[in-house]
């Protein structure tokens, strides 16, 4: 599956807020965010100062790329999951979170066994997986409540790993809809998670004025 390749902390600058990409250096004073934090590009600085009112268009367009980013999800897979969440029952928004926080490489992430999505995503595909006992390297696959989601057996012993598990101590604990046990290194999903446990600052009607108009 085709992903972003380019600069990562251009990203943040060009959505105005720190998206946290990287891991650990998001929040080290190497973060690209916290020394230049206007926009990329030759005429970002003064871009910054001459910066009118946004439009709702560019309100909803920016929000729509912002939670693309943060998930690390191409426009046509995006408008893909927009399309899912509106055949589901709810709330449009909150669905597409929901679908979202249920792909294998951010379930990944929220067990804590990667320090980013794009981290989670690239130990996905090379296969270090199990879902329900069956390998899975496909980082898009969207793990069903009552799943479970561990680390491959030949992979347990990779220093990696090794040093994850004795690294788990005082580390913030799995989401709600998660039942993360860090001997085995493996997770359950008890619940299809929904828009309350997600804990960053998305407007997600927003996206959906976008896909409506
Ligand atoms: Fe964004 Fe992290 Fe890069 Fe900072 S270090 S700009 S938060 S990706």
């Amino acid at each position: 599956m085709a992903r972003y390749s380019g600069p990562v902390c251009k990203l943040c600058r060009r959505e105005g807020e720190k998206l946290f990409l990287k891991g650990s250096r998001c929040l080290s004073p190497k973060c690209s965010f916290e020394r230049r934090s206007y926009p990329p590009g030759q005429h970002g600085r003064d871009a910054q100062f001459r910066r009118g009112r946004a439009s709702n268009y560019d309100l909803q367009l920016r929000e729509k790329q912002k939670v693309r980013r943060i998930y690390g999800v191409l426009e046509r897979q995006f408008r893909r999951y927009f399309g899912q969440a509106l055949r589901r029952p709810g709330l449009t928004g909150s669905n597409l979170l929901s679908i979202l926080e249920s792909r294998l490489d951010n379930v990944v992430f929220r067990m804590g066994l990667a320090e980013s999505r794009s981290h989670a995503r690239q130990l996905v595909i090379h296969g270090h997986f199990i879902v329900d006992g069956r390998r899975t390297n496909i980082a898009s696959y969207l793990v069903d409540p009552g799943q479970v989601v561990a680390v491959r057996d030949e992979s347990r012993n990779r220093p990696y790993f090794r040093e994850l598990r004795q690294a788990t101590e005082g580390r913030a604990p799995a989401p709600e809809w998660l039942e993360f046990d860090s001997n085995k290194l493996e997770g359950k999903v008890i619940r299809a998670p929904q828009r309350s446990d997600i804990d960053m600052t998305i407007n997600e009607q927003l996206i959906v004025e976008y896909y409506s108009r």
